[in-house]
Formats: C-alpha cells, sequence, structure tokens
C-alpha cells in the first residue's frame, strides 16, 4: 500500500517499524472554543486512516493530545473570569462529545498537556544537556535552531533564507528569531508549574514531542496534521526529536489539504467558520463525512452547504439501497438457485470490494473506494428492479453487507438509519380488526395487511381496501408499490 510521505514529497511503500503495528499520533486541538469543520476535516482524515489500517488487518495505537494550556484559553478565561482550567476542561468535553457525533473513534491515549508536565521537562534538560537550547534572561527556554543542522528538514526550508516574523514570534529574548520556546515563564494569574528554570508553562510544539516519545516510543510510524501545522509546528517537534533522542520523531507524515470558504483557508482568526456542533445540528454525520470524503484528503476542500444537501440525498440512496435488498432477501424463496442476474451481482459485490482496497491502497483515495461502493449501489439496483421475486436470498444479504461494511471502513454507519424504518406496533391491531390476525408481530401483521388489501381489491371490495389503507396511513406510513410487491415505510416527516 502506498501513502504520501510529506518530508519526500512522494508516495512511499507503507512499512510499519514493528510487524503488523501501527503507531500513530494526531495533533489534537487546543480546546478554547468548540472546533470548526476545517478542523473536522483533518480529524476525520485520520479517523478514516486508522480504520482502514485496522481493516487491513494492522493493530493500531492511536494517541491525540489536547492542548489544555495556552494563551487562546488563558485569554477566554480572563474575558469570561474563569479559570484557565474551567474553559479547558468545558471545550475539552465539547470536543469529545462532537467526535461521538461524527462517528470518530476515541483515541486509544489521549494525553492532556497539563499533566504530562514531567515528561516535557525531561526533555527540556536533555536538550538544554546538549546545548539545543539555553534559559533567557526572563527564565524562558527556548530551542536553539542554529543548535540543529537538519532544521527545516521537513518543511524543506533552508534559515538562511527565511524571514523573521514569518509564521512566528519574534521577541527580544531569543538569540535567533526562529527560536521557539520550549518553557514559558510565567504571567501573573496564569497556570503555572515549578521547574528548574522557575515557574512556568510548556510551549506548544514541546507537548506533542514528549507525549510522543512518552507513550508511544520515537520513532512513530504515521504522525499527522494539517498542512498548516508542516511548519512551524511540526519542523519544531522533528527538531526536538532529533537532538533530545537521535531520533526521527516520525517515519511517515501524513498532512491534510485546507477545507476553504470562498477559496479562502476555514480558520477562526479570519471568522469564516462554522463550528461541527452546528453542521452536525443540520445535517447528519454521515452526509458530512460523505461529502468530505468525496475529496482527496491531501487536496483542498471548498465547502458550500448546498453540497451536504446533495450529500444528505446520496446517504439516501445508500440508505434505501441496502433497504431495498434486506427487504428483498426477506421475501425471497431461498431456492439456492442462481440465475446469472444473481451471479452478476455476486460477481458487482467481489470486484466493488476488491476495488475499494485498490483505492484504498493508494494513499488512501476515499473518492474512488466511494465510487466503488456506489458502483456497486447501481448494479444492486438494477439486480432488484430486473430480478423482482426471482431474488436469491444468500446473494441479495451478502450484496447487502458489503455495502455496509466497506462503508463501515469510512466510518458511515447506516444501522440507525436503517432501524428507524422499524414498522409500528399499532399495526397488530389494525391486523387484528382487518385480517383476522392472532399474533403480536408489527411485520408479520404488514405482510398480512397488504395482502387483505390485495384480495379485497382482487375482489372489488372496495370499501375493505380502502379501511386498510386509511388505517395504514394513520399510523403515518405510506404503501409503496415496488418490483417486489408491495410493503409499507414511514412517510417522510415534515
Ligand atoms: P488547531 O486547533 O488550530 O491546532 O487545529 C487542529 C487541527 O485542525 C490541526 O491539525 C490543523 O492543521 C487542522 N486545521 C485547522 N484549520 C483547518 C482547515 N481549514 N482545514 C483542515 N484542517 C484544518
Ligand atoms: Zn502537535
Amino acid at each position: 500500500m502506498l501513502i504520501y510521505n510529506s518530508q519526500n514529497h512522494r508516495k512511499e511503500e507503507f512499512k510499519t517499524i514493528e510487524e503488523g503495528k501501527v503507531r500513530m499520533y494526531v495533533c489534537g486541538p487546543t480546546v478554547y472554543d468548540q472546533i470548526h469543520i476545517g478542523n473536522a476535516r483533518t480529524f476525520l482524515s485520520f479517523d478514516v486512516v486508522r480504520r482502514y489500517l485496522q481493516y487491513k488487518g494492522y493493530q493500531v495505537t492511536f494517541a491525540q493530545n489536547l492542548t489544555d494550556v495556552d494563551d487562546k484559553i488563558i485569554n477566554r478565561a480572563n474575558e469570561e473570569g474563569r479559570t484557565a482550567a474551567e474553559v479547558a476542561e468545558e471545550y475539552s468535553q465539547a470536543f469529545i462529545d462532537q467526535m461521538h457525533r461524527f462517528n470518530i473513534l476515541d483515541p486509544d491515549i489521549r494525553p492532556r498537556a497539563t499533566r504530562e508536565i514531567e515528561a516535557m521537562q525531561e526533555m527540556i534538560k536533555s536538550l538544554i544537556e546538549q546545548g539545543n537550547a539555553y534559559v533567557a534572561d526572563n527564565g524562558d527556554v527556548y530551542f536553539s535552531v542554529r543548535s540543529d543542522h537538519n532544521y527545516g528538514i521537513l518543511s524543506g526550508r533552508n534559515l538562511d533564507q527565511m524571514r523573521a516574523g514569518e509564521r512566528v514570534e519574534v521577541n527580544d529574548q531569543k538569540r535567533d528569531p526562529f527560536d521557539f520556546a520550549l518553557w514559558k515563564t510565567a504571567k501573573p494569574g496564569e497556570p503555572s508549574w515549578p521547574s528548574p528554570w522557575g515557574e512556568g508553562r510548556p510551549g506548544w510544539h514541546t507537548e506533542c514531542c514528549a507525549m510522543i516519545h512518552h507513550y508511544l516510543g520515537t520513532p512513530i510510524d504515521i504522525h499527522g496534521g494539517g498542512q498548516d501545522l508542516i511548519f512551524p509546528h511540526h519542523e519544531n517537534e522533528t527538531a526536538q526529536a532529533m537532538c533530545a533522542w537521535h531520533t526521527a520523531l516520525a517515519n511517515l507524515w501524513m498532512h491534510t489539504g485546507m477545507l476553504r470558504v470562498d477559496g479562502e483557508k476555514m480558520s477562526k482568526s479570519l471568522g469564516n467558520f462554522y463550528t461541527l456542533k452546528e453542521v452536525l445540528d443540520k445535517y447528519s454525520a454521515n452526509a458530512v463525512r460523505l461529502l468530505m470524503l468525496q475529496t482527496h484528503y491531501r487536496s483542498a476542500l471548498d465547502f458550500r452547504f448546498e453540497l451536504l444537501d446533495g450529500a444528505e440525498g446520496n446517504v439516501e440512496r445508500l440508505v434505501s439501497c441496502v433497504k431495498n435488498l434486506r427487504w428483498a432477501a426477506k421475501n425471497a424463496a431461498a431456492d439456492g438457485k442462481l440465475t446469472d442476474a444473481d451471479r452478476a451481482l455476486s460477481a458487482a459485490v467481489k470486484e466493488a470490494q476488491a476495488e475499494f482496497t485498490r483505492q484504498m491502497d493508494d494513499d488512501f483515495n476515499t473518492s474512488g473506494a466511494v465510487a466503488a461502493i456506489f458502483g456497486l449501489v447501481n448494479t444492486a439496483n438494477k439486480y432488484l428492479a430486473e430480478a423482482g421475486s426471482t431474488v436469491e436470498t444468500a446473494v441479495t444479504l451478502r450484496a447487502a453487507d458489503a455495502i455496509q461494511e466497506l462503508l463501515g471502513v469510512l466510518g458511515i454507519d447506516l444501522s440507525k438509519a436503517l432501524s428507524e424504518d422499524e414498522l409500528p406496533h399499532e399495526l397488530v391491531d389494525l391486523a387484528k380488526a382487518h385480517a383476522g390476525y392472532e399474533g403480536d408481530d408489527a411485520n408479520e401483521a404488514a405482510e398480512l395487511l397488504l395482502s387483505a388489501r390485495q384480495e379485497a381489491r382482487a375482489q372489488k371490495d372496495w370499501g375493505r381496501a380502502d379501511a386498510i389503507r386509511d388505517g395504514i396511513t394513520a399510523l403515518g406510513l405510506i404503501i409503496e408499490d415496488t418490483a417486489n410487491g408491495a410493503r409499507l415505510r414511514q412517510s417522510k416527516k415534515a
């Protein structure tokens, strides 16, 4: 399988450090507010990377931090008259809640910066001892970029060609403008921890690097984040690891393209953002995932709300195909005899599975993978329309299972949408009244009612046929005529 390594600017054959095992880390959010859908795109991309690696049989250990101490958190706390810890706790929980709603798997390890101070201080001490960091007059500790001959290796930058102020903070405590803070002296009222360099707090770049080393060991197999993190964040992470432990931080660096609005990167600072929460209040997680996955993770994704309406329709197509397959399977005579149509559907299932894997093996080409699933859906729909009541149960069920399984690898879960269609129990009473039913199963009752209505119509007993239909519609159901006979479904809620 090929994965694009941003460090080498090419797709490389994926090789794990330990046979069959993948250790991966994705930088988590700074918890000072709800995350926006640009952030969510990056987290989604790596959720799918992880799910696919698991599908391929790898044992994946996935770590993601929460940056719960930072200027943005402190500023928000000051504005609201709360402690930084309270703000961080609220938005850590909010982040986790939205990740669950978005069907993103929990990381195996979710370290919080404020609880990992010791590991960070160990790393900083080692960098000072080895001459890669210095303590400034005010007690800040800085990494000395000039001490690291490899600095720039990840982003392909050369220190002498870089301009000061370019994405790095300039201040008079630094020896070189590109030096970055490993430890920051606390200002009054800020959260702080004791250290050999005085009361202070860790720098952002220090956090991820120390936690990776502590929880996963270096180098790890995959390190991920958005493309905007390549410089300076990931450059600085890798510089610290090389200097502190003389190992690469990661064998493979993966970076996601930016989600944009009107051609501009979605970001808090530009104010052009939608929170994941507000989007999931209006649209299903399945639709948002489907839309995002139809663009390759390394490409920019231009977001527009109308696209989500389309995606919702596509999810509906998936749901109704699986529903129709399952329904047809239930009503088919399982005679085990395969027609040409059955054999063609069987072959289409195998081909879709193989194509899905081919696409995903090519640097997680999710849009190709989605196309493979829709190809199978089209074939299945045609099969149902043409095979009518002669469908073969096992083949039909296999197609439904395959569609759901492949979607599951993309974290698109149809089970809830499928179960929402369960028929109401009141049908039992209706079937008792109109069709002499004596059991207690809504599905059986439905079938009996439909055949009773059919019979009444055949006998031109319009009164009885209408009474049955009215009883059914009063329960919020509609009678749908399909190639496989009539059936009941929930009428769309307004
Ligand atoms: P932050 O909290 O800003 O560090 O962002 C968390 C993650 O979201 C990082 O991996 C960023 O690279 C990523 N990210 C931020 N903005 C966008 C965007 N517009 N599109 C995609 N990913 C983004
Ligand atoms: Zn990081």
